[in-house]
């Protein structure tokens, strides 16, 4: 076996050198996928945990250069869903067999941190995880909502690459978004944070960083997928073939944080239609249906062709590669 790939398996241990070495080298890629997928398999078996994605509102106040729904998008319906239509969508993914609701959403300040704990109590009346992917709050406001029984709580980092943070984020700054990283950890949130890969100007220097970063934060979770240029964005006319180097990203991170949740993306699947088995088969362990009415799914458009899959189609899917859905919340 390759000697780093060896050295990752048994210390999940590398350095940035080191990680570099592997990310540029793809005759390597083969023995990497293989690695990534025997630690999955002894840290945390062949169970996959599902988790019901509901994307409630598109309404943002933001505009990331790469994201379908930024403010400035002109193109797009925008809408915003009812507590009662979210409870109602959390119900029935909990009959269908979810055990985790993640609610998504644009940075739609409607959401007030009192009306989304309303929501979240709610559901959390049943035997269920929450996680929450809404974007930049306060200390305070992420209190509220952890108060009220959210559970986790994913805000990737999108790049640890300070000046490349900058240009791809007009109004925001990066050391409001590691903060907000460090909050959640400490109000006890399971914190997931990842990363785009495939972005202009992106190196794989700035993708090691990024995993040193998941590690030195000693995240939960990482979700991380290729950049998929949306026609509405400055990122228009972006490459869109980080499939396989997304992938080196992952396997690399389980390598290096070998018991956290890493998801086999949406992402990776629009890119390649066998991209989420792939995925699970090279360090993933969680996959997040979208459990968003089919009206309001089409018009979260983050970046175009969205691959959705349902539980039952998974669920055979899984069968196929010897892998079994996860009947317990699937806390890291
Ligand atoms: N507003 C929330 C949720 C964002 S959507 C937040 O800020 O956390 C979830 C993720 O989709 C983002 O973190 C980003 O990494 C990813 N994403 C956005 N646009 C994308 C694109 N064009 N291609 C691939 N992934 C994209």
């Amino acid at each position: 076996m390759n000697e780093l790939i060896e050295k990752a398996k048994i210390l999940h241990q590398l350095s940035k050198d080191e990680i570099v070495s592997v990310l540029k080298d793809n005759s390597l890629n083969d023995e990497l996928f293989k690695a990534a997928d025997e630690i999955r398999k002894e840290f945390k078996g062949d169970e996959v945990h599902l988790r019901a994605l509901i994307e409630f509102s598109n309404i943002c106040r933001r505009n990331c250069f790469y994201c379908g729904v930024r403010a400035a998008n002109k193109n797009i319906d925008r809408y915003r869903l009812t507590p009662d239509e979210i409870i109602n969508l959390a119900d029935n993914a909990l009959k269908t067999g979810y055990r985790t609701i993640v609610l998504q959403s644009a940075e739609d300040m409607y959401f007030t941190a009192e009306i989304l704990a309303g929501i979240i109590k709610e559901i959390k009346k049943n035997d269920t995880a929450v996680t929450l992917s809404i974007g930049e709050r306060s200390y305070e406001e992420y209190k509220i909502l952890k108060d009220a029984g959210a559970d986790r709580f994913l805000l990737r980092i999108e790049t640890t690459d300070k000046d490349l943070y900058k240009k791809l984020h007009p109004d925001m700054s990066f050391e409001n978004r590691i903060k907000c990283l460090k909050n959640l950890k400490e109000l006890g949130y399971e914190t997931g944070t990842g990363c785009l890969v495939g972005l202009p100007e992106q190196t794989v220097e700035s993708l090691a960083d990024d995993i040193l970063f998941f590690k030195e934060l000693d995240a939960d979770m990482i979700g991380l997928g290729p950049l998929i240029p949306h026609k509405d964005t400055p990122l228009k006319d972006a490459a869109s073939d980080g499939f396989w180097l997304s992938l080196k990203v992952m396997a690399l991170t389980r390598l290096l944080m070998p018991d956290i949740n890493i998801p086999a993306t949406t992402a990776m699947e629009t890119l390649r239609q066998d991209g989420r088995i792939l995925a699970l088969q090279s360090g993933a362990n969680v996959v997040m249906p979208n459990v968003t009415d089919e009206f309001h799914k089409n018009k979260y458009e983050i970046y175009p062709g969205k691959k959705s899959v349902d539980y039952t189609k998974l669920e055979e899917k899984l069968k196929q590669i010897n892998r079994t859905i996860s009947k317990d919340k699937g806390f890291r």
